[in-house]
């Protein structure tokens, strides 16, 4: 029944914009997917993506969230004027940020201008993290956390499990929880060369093994509320796990779209393909004459996962992690264990 036929107004919808305003960053991360590093969005930019973006919400009766991110978004020094935008806009946005330049100050302003969220990178405790990211980076993100856990301000630290990191994360777990972060998830690295994928990715053991461990410390940290410290809700992650009453499914050309400093844009960052540039026109006009994003708007469900219950919601699990390592963008996950 449509709304006409109701008479009630159907509810928005989200869409995600997550936007690369800088590829710039002041760390060197081991496993990072920016391997350029020249871009910054300029204000002028700001001004056309968020007018674009309104009125492409607008027509297709969606609301607003904006990821903010970069490379680090807090190096772009225009960072507070597009918060001051967004707030004025009152379009809905977080930070996702390796947490190292959020001082005293940078917290108080993110707090006025009101992100809903600020997500900090923690690839492990402090040795594993600062192999991984650099000397002293783990205690400045933790110094972010506390700035802005202080104000009230949600934090969410996410953590990419790869060879090497995985036997930690019960311990930064509980340095999460002792330090009022809100959720810790995490999600596979994405590799995109077999030298890549033979250095950092997990075994499809190694992977069952992981989601076994994050699902007994979800339930540790399980709040009253029925909310956990720690989650379990990204690709494969519900699999043996009773009480889920989810299954992930890959938003790329769903409900989301990614746009890089140079105006480059992709239905997932973790995807590595380009269907325009929002400099070129209007982003309903760019998203609906694309062949690949209509593609992956009804996925078919890949052949080795017809058999499977979960078949229409899973749909083959992160196509990220998949064509990563096998270069089959609708094949099943490489890491199912069912
Ligand atoms: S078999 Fe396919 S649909 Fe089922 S859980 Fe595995 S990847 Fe998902
Ligand atoms: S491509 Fe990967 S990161 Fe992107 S939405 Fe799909 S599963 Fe998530």
């Amino acid at each position: 029944m449509t709304s006409q036929e109701t008479g009630r107004a159907e509810r928005p919808t989200r869409f995600i914009l997550q936007w690369h305003i800088t590829h710039r960053c002041n760390l060197s991360c081991v496993h990072c997917y920016q391997k350029d590093t020249a871009y910054s969005a300029s204000p002028a930019d700001f001004t056309e993506i968020l007018d674009k973006y309104e009125r492409f919400l607008k027509a297709g009766n969606y609301y607003g969230y904006v990821y903010l991110t970069g490379g680090e978004p807090l190096v772009h020094p225009a960072f507070f004027t597009l918060l001051e935008e967004l707030r004025r806009r009152q379009l809905l946005f977080c930070v996702l940020s390796n947490g190292t330049l959020i001082d005293s100050r940078a917290a108080n302003r993110i707090a006025w201008y009101g992100a809903e969220f600020v997500q900090v990178s923690l690839d492990g405790t402090r040795e594993i993290h600062d192999r991984i990211r650099g000397k002293g980076a783990f205690d400045r993100a933790l110094r972010g956390i506390d700035e802005l856990t202080a104000l009230e301000v949600p934090v969410l630290v996410s953590f990419t499990a790869q060879k090497g990191n995985t036997e930690c994360f019960p311990e930064l777990a509980k340095i999460c929880s002792e330090h009022r972060v809100r959720k810790l998830w995490w999600d596979r690295v994405v590799t995109d060369t077999p030298e890549e994928t033979e250095k950092l990715a997990l075994s499809t053991a190694e992977f069952q093994a992981f989601v076994k461990q994050a699902q007994r410390l979800n339930r540790k940290y399980r709040r009253r509320d029925g909310s956990s410290l720690v989650s379990c809700e990204r690709s494969l992650q519900f699999i043996g796990n009773r009480r889920a009453d989810f299954c992930y499914t890959c938003h790329a050309g769903q409900d989301m779209i990614t746009i890089l400093a140079d105006g480059s844009l992709m239905p997932c960052r973790r995807l590595p393909f380009t269907i325009g540039n929002i400099h070129d026109g209007e982003l309903e006009a760019l998203l609906s004459s694309d062949p690949l994003m209509e593609k992956l708007k009804h996925p078919p469900v890949p052949e080795g996962c017809l058999a499977c219950a979960h078949a229409d919601t899973c749909r083959g699990g992160a196509k990220c992690v998949t064509y990563g390592q096998t270069g089959s963008l609708f094949g099943k996950d490489v890491n199912c264990f069912l």
